[in-house]
């Protein structure tokens, strides 16, 4: 689970580590109070939407003055904001973070996740703050420093003063070397207690008031580990989730949208995986990753259904399930079933196999929806029907 700025910046202040004076503001009015409130001369207006590159897409400004603060507010607040990592559609902005400006001296970048290779949490830490860490990595991977805790161990004091001079702070400002080691350590501390999957600042940024403040803060909640944070269950914004993705989650079905136009049913997330693959391998493009788990009876295949049949670009829907522990006739009849109250308007291909395939390929066959319901033989076959009927 994502969380916003604001909210993970709330999250790390209680652990220590430093950020900007701020205030969140759902309306230009707010926005242009917020300022104030701080008083300094200079504001920085912020798009709050659970995706970074805000920057460059026009969701970040720093600002001289209130003017200058209600312009921007008045931009930002409404629009829809497209960056790297929010696709073309962009996400709408509904609230903005107005904080105190800083100046700043030096733009570093930090992260901590699990390497799953070392089966640690590693602390990424680099020089190159403010800018895409990805492209860092691909062009100059030396500048990105790793430090691997010891699970039982945790981060230790040394590892994180050791990563403070590997940055150079001794050169940059040696007075801030210890408070950055030690808010290498605040942010180890949060991602551990926390239960996160990724916290990362970038860019962490030594002040020309010798602080060192997170300017910037991104938190992934462990939804696996959700259940014993409650505060952190608080933090969820529905609207940053994908609609069909949240209303998949309450039926306890596994569903991500895609972009092609073959929506997919399938049970067990490995075969999901290669009943995309096998579209892609014929031409198609999947609609949805969509795993409705062991048992897919009626309920299951209606909800199914329903989901796949909301995404206005699906033509085709493909199922494929692997009757081990439900029985395919049984599948067969809920797929029937499900078929004739949904009342779906596009073609169903569908692939049974295991324990009593044959029934069900008799239950299918004699469904009397000719064309619109069909059986394939194999998984190869079910893909090209599918494509097929694109046209
Ligand atoms: P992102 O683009 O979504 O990652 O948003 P950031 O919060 O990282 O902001 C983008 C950039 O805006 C930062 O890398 C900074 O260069 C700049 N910025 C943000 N806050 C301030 C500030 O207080 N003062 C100055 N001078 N620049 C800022
Ligand atoms: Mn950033």
């Amino acid at each position: 689970m994502k969380i916003h700025e604001y909210q993970a910046k709330q999250v790390l202040s209680r652990y220590g580590v430093p950020v900007p004076r701020g205030k969140v503001a759902e309306s230009v009015e707010e926005a242009v109070e917020s300022a104030r409130e701080l008083g300094g001369e200079i504001c920085v207006v912020k798009a709050q939407i659970h995706a970074g590159g805000r920057g460059k897409g026009g969701g970040v400004k720093v600002c001289r003055g209130l003017d200058e603060v209600r312009e921007s507010a008045e931009k930002i607040l409404g629009m829809q904001l497209v960056t790297k990592q929010t696709g073309p559609k962009g996400q709408k902005v509904l609230r903005l973070l107005v904080e105190e400006g800083m100046e700043i001296v030096k733009e570093l970048y930090c992260s901590v996740l699990v390497d799953r290779t070392r089966q640690s949490v590693v602390v990424l830490a680099s020089t190159e703050g403010g800018m895409d860490i990805e492209e860092v990595a691909a062009s100059t991977p030396e500048k990105i420093l790793k430090t691997f805790a010891d699970p039982s161990l945790g981060l230790l004091p040394y590892q994180a003063t050791e990563l403070a001079y590997g940055l150079g702070i001794d050169k940059l400002n040696p007075k801030l070397i210890r408070q950055t080691a030690k808010t290498f350590s605040s942010l180890y501390q949060t991602f551990v207690q926390e239960d996160c999957t990724l916290v990362e600042i970038n860019p962490l940024v030594l002040t020309s008031d010798d602080r060192v403040v997170a300017l910037d803060a991104k938190l992934s909640f462990d939804d696996n580990a959700l259940f014993r944070h409650s505060e952190s269950m608080k933090m969820r914004d529905p609207a940053e989730e994908d609609p069909l993705e949240a209303e998949a989650g309450e039926y306890g079905l596994n569903y991500i949208k895609l972009d092609g136009s073959i929506g997919c049913m399938v049970n067990g997330a490995g075969l999901a995986m290669g009943t995309m693959d096998i579209i892609k391998t014929f031409g198609g493009e999947p609609a949805n990753f969509l795993d409705v788990g062991g048992t897919a009876t009626e309920e299951t295949v209606e909800k199914g259904f329903q989901l796949i049949s909301q995404d206005p670009n699906v033509r085709c829907i493909l199922i494929n399930i692997f009757g081990g522990i439900v029985r395919c006739d049984m599948v067969a009849t809920g797929i029937v079933e499900a078929f004739r109250k949904v009342n779906l308007q596009i073609p169903v291909v569908v692939r049974l196999e295991g324990t009593n395939a044959e029934e069900a390929q008799k239950i299918i066959g004699s469904s009397g929806f000719g064309e619109q319901l069909q059986m394939a033989d194999g998984l190869g076959e079910a893909a090209k029907m599918a494509v097929a009927s694109l046209g």
